[in-house]
């Protein structure tokens, strides 16, 4: 059982790094004990994003609802379907892995079509909700476009880094303002 006091000096035992560059399926991974570069000075963007700001999803599995609400506060807008989405929700358990969530897309031309966005239940089952949301949240933002950046921010791809030292969960308004630029 993990404690949501145990913010400070938890080892990276498990993140995330991007490993994409965006040809037709890009992915991003996440991997531990990463080192963060200088930060940046915006958000960084994948060069893919959906054609329209309403965006369908379908939830296989998972606690999806806070990223769905998050995310849709921007100009960005879900709606939910049993079939035919633009966003599949899922988990996996994978203990082989040092990554606790991994997004990918499919894109053509800067153009996405479809992205599959989870979460390792392997690492997450042990996290306090709001770092679950953490990796939700970061993961559904390469769905949306948006890239890696090291600081504290949403889009940083070490969840210790991200989390467990700088405390984020949700976006942030850099985030919020590339998300409106590219929706
Ligand atoms: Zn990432």
């Amino acid at each position: 059982m993990v404690d949501v006091a145990s913010k400070v000096g938890v080892p990276s035992r498990h993140a995330t790094t991007h490993v994409g560059l965006y040809p037709r399926h890009a992915r991003a991974s996440h991997r531990a004990n990463s080192r963060e570069p200088a930060p940046a000075e915006a958000a960084n963007l994948t060069g893919c994003s959906f054609s329209s700001a309403s965006i369908t999803y379908r939830v296989s599995h998972g606690s999806w609802t806070g990223t769905i609400n998050s995310w849709g506060g921007t100009d960005v807008n879900f709606t939910s379907v049993s079939s035919g989405q633009k966003i599949s929700l899922g988990t996996y358990h994978d203990s082989s892995v040092t990554t606790d969530g991994v997004a990918t897309w499919t894109c053509s031309g800067g153009t996405t079509s479809h992205a599959f966005v989870t979460y390792n239940r392997y690492y997450t089952d042990g996290y306090p909700a709001l770092k679950l949301r953490s990796v939700a949240n970061h993961e559904m933002g390469h769905a949306l476009g948006l890239a890696h950046r090291s600081g504290c921010y949403l889009m940083n791809g070490s969840t210790p880094t991200r989390y467990d030292t700088c405390g984020i969960y949700v976006r942030g308004t850099d985030e919020t303002n590339a998300i409106n630029s590219l929706y």
